[in-house]
């Protein structure tokens, strides 16, 4: 009787430890099978709000799961949808985001493919990877992923064997299931998804063995579309014996309800031995203990699970918001350089054009690949008319290993109608992740244009400078005929003109003899003949000679000058019109270093000194002023030699700088008509000018113009003292 009711007291109690323990487990496996859930919920918002996704940006953001230990889990992946004729768009679109080659391998068929984009192997033995891979050869979870897009949540596949599974050996071969969640933009448009590959043994059954703890054998059942069952996970682990206690229980995985068989020998449950009150009493506590603490654990290791994919949530913003500045960063340098470039995958498509380079080209990117490039951009070698050879273009070099610096090129095309010539240098590219290459051009439209005007200035120059040559050479003969030719008869006529009237002269106070009037006359003449012969040579010299400017120190050769032209008085002699001297009376002003001929800078002084010592009023003696003028920034001096003589009258002021021309005065003031017109030449040829305007008080004042050097480089402005001269 006693034993009797132990012994059902003890079935009893072994039952309630059996429901304790399936319902123990049934907690389990559901929150096991949320944290998943939830992980890939979570990965799928975060993914959705990144506006620019990476290779680098999806591997910072997946990096906190291998630390989850979700068991089971082989690989997550990113994957993305394209028809037929968008899988080479879609393929170009995502090489540029994607570290290594990405080359999209759609499955036979016209529907839609499922390409793997980004994928991180979450356990060891995945050795391959869902890149490029088209999961819609596989049925599950394409089905998978066609209903999580169209209901919009995570979503459990038929059990299949894991594609990436198929070339491990068979025995290591799981029947495999996979969990993916929709990835929607921030505007709700749909991006792809996030698919989770899970062996379905390791899934679950290191949970089911930590619960069971060698009193249960548990088969997990998974509900296919198909509506049959197949076990996905099996634990053996209630020893030897017949079970005697069956429990069926559900779990909902995803979307899916699957089922969970537990068996038990009721004899092998804690509470079924003959110390009933204290085994009842302490497994009775130790299991609600134990159910407490694991439950704890659990939830707490769920909130954990939660906590540091938020905390992995937050790491990825900010590192996804530096990537993002980065790039924004390089993307405003491109975009701001004027400078183009270029950069190309290894089979020679554009990864990247920026503005200077679009702008540079003319035209659109070429897709027909290097050899078509010549063509397509219209381009040429620096004559601008033959074709680059394709092989030799930077780019194409570049793809080869070679690296190339300023190639000159021409690029003539229909945006570019008129050609611009480009240097382009070019590199290999061989970054972590994208290998091709790289090229930089540069614009020398306007350095060429510079370089053609600068030799073309150079020819002129040059040119000019022959033509200079030839005339001075010219002159140098015409000058050589002159002298032998016309001065030296002339000088001889004077000399015996002169013995002549020597020889005719009389008794001292004689009138002269008209012999003596006549030898006298020729005398003139020939001295007139000869001013006129120097000055014609002067003038030519002006405008032809060779004009080499040097620092000339203005004050000294005034000084000189001055001194020459007064020489006579001081030697007692007569004025050049033989009349009693007059004593001039010269003021030097303080006057500058000056750029100029020095030989053409004395002519041009002596010649307006000459000019004022000349044309004075009759008995009166010449006052003479010589004085510089500059302006503040101005490195232009105006000289001026201001006299009061007989000035000019009006409306001759210009035309006495015309060769010959002299002004009918009356008087007999000696004369060529040339000086005034020599002195134009040499201002003209030093790059100033020269002009007249009347003294106010009376006579005129003359001006010309030259480069003054700094004062600092002045001569010492010592006052000029010459007999009759004031300073
Ligand atoms: P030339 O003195 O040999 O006649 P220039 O060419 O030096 O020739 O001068 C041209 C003319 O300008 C002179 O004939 C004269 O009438 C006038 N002229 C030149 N300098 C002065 C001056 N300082 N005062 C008045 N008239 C002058």
């Amino acid at each position: 009787m006693v034993g009797g009711v132990l012994d059902r007291a003890e079935r009893r109690s072994a039952t309630e430890q059996f429901d304790r323990r399936t319902s123990l487990l049934t907690a389990a496996v559901r929150t096991e099978t949320g944290r998943y859930v939830d992980t890939l919920q979570t990965l799928a918002a975060a993914t959705g709000t990144i506006p620019v996704l990476t290779t680098s940006v999806f591997a910072a953001a997946t990096a906190p799961l291998a630390a989850m230990h979700l068991a089971g889990a082989s690989s997550i992946a990113f994957i993305v949808p394209a028809a037929t004729e968008q899988v080479p768009a879609v393929q170009a679109y995502w090489r540029t985001r994607s570290a290594g080659p990405l080359t999209l391998k759609p499955a036979r068929g016209t529907g839609e493919h499922q390409f793997g984009i980004f994928s991180r192997a979450l356990d060891p033995r995945t050795r391959s990877s869902t890149l490029g891979i088209d999961l819609a050869q596989a049925a599950a979870p394409s089905q998978a992923l066609a209903e999580a897009r169209r209901t919009g949540s995570v979503t459990a596949s038929d059990t299949y064997q894991l594609l990436i599974d198929r070339r491990l050996p068979p025995g290591a071969r799981q029947l495999s299931f996979v969990l993916t969640a929709p990835v929607y933009e921030a505007g709700g448009a749909f991006r792809g998804w996030i698919l989770m590959g899970l062996r379905g043994q390791d899934f679950i059954g290191t949970t089911l063995e930590r619960l069971s703890q060698g009193l249960l054998d548990v088969t997990l059942w998974a509900a296919n579309s198909t509506r049959t069952q197949v076990p996905v996970a099996r634990l053996h682990d209630a020893g030897s014996g017949e079970p005697d206690l069956h429990g069926d229980l559900t779990v909902a995985v995803a979307d899916r309800i699957w089922r969970l068989h537990v068996d038990a020998n009721s004899t092998a449950m804690p509470g079924a031995d003959g110390n009933l009150a204290l085994t009842v009493l302490v497994a009775g506590a130790l299991v609600s203990l134990l159910l407490t603490t694991l439950v704890f654990v659990l939830a707490t290791a769920r909130s954990r699970a939660q906590q540091r994919v938020r905390v992995a949530t937050a790491e990825l913003s900010a590192a996804e918001a530096e990537a993002r500045r980065q790039a924004g960063l390089l993307e405003a340098v491109l975009e701001s350089i004027s400078d183009g470039v270029g950069v190309v995958d290894t089979d020679g498509e554009f990864l990247l054009h920026n503005p200077a380079a679009k702008a540079m080209l003319g035209i659109g990117e070429d897709r027909g690949g290097p050899s078509n490039w010549q063509e397509h951009y219209g381009i040429f070698t620096e004559d601008g008319v033959t074709p680059f050879p394709a092989d030799r273009l930077p780019l194409v070099r570049a793809l080869g290993g070679e690296s190339t610096n300023q190639v000159e090129m021409v690029v003539r095309n229909a945006g570019q109608p008129e050609g611009i010539a480009i240097t382009v240098s070019g590199r290999p590219l061989n970054a972590p992740g994208q290998t091709g290459a790289v090229a930089v051009f540069h614009d020398v439209t306007a350095r060429k244009r510079a370089d053609r005007a600068l030799a073309e200035a150079m020819a002129g120059l040059h040119a000019e400078l022959t033509r200079r040559e030839a005339t001075e050479a010219e002159l140098r003969a015409f000058a050589g005929v002159v002298a032998h030719d016309l001065k030296s008869p002339l000088t001889a006529v004077a000399g015996y003109a002169e013995m002549l009237r020597d020889s005719l002269a009389g008794e001292p106070g004689d009138p002269p003899t008209r012999d003596q009037s006549a030898a006298g006359r020729i005398l003139q003449g020939a001295h007139r003949m000869q001013h006129l012969i120097d000055d014609l040579l002067s003038y030519a010299t002006a405008r032809d000679g060779a004009c080499q400017p040097e620092a000339v120190d203005l004050q000294a050769l005034a000084a000189d000058v001055v001194a020459e032209r007064t020489e006579h008085l001081r030697s007692g002699g007569t004025s050049p019109a033989g009349s009693p001297p007059l004593f001039p009376d010269i003021y030097t002003g303080p006057l500058p270093l000056v750029w100029a001929d020095r030989a053409m800078l004395r002519q041009l002084l002596d010649n307006l000194l000459g000019n004022a010592l000349k044309y004075t009023i009759p008995g009166q003696p010449a006052r003479i002023d010589i004085s510089a003028h500059t302006r503040p920034g101005d490195d232009q001096v105006r000289i001026e030699i201001a006299d009061r003589g007989i000035g000019i009258p009006d409306g001759e002021h210009e035309r006495i700088f015309t060769p010959f021309y002299r002004v009918q005065t009356g008087r007999d003031y000696t004369g060529t008509g040339l000086g005034l017109a020599i002195c134009r030449r040499i201002a003209d040829r030093h790059g100033g000018s020269l002009g007249v305007s009347d003294n106010p008080g009376g006579g005129s004042r003359f001006w010309f113009t030259l480069t003054a050097l700094p004062a600092g480089s002045l001569a010492d402005p010592l006052p000029v003292a010459v007999p009759g001269s004031r300073s």
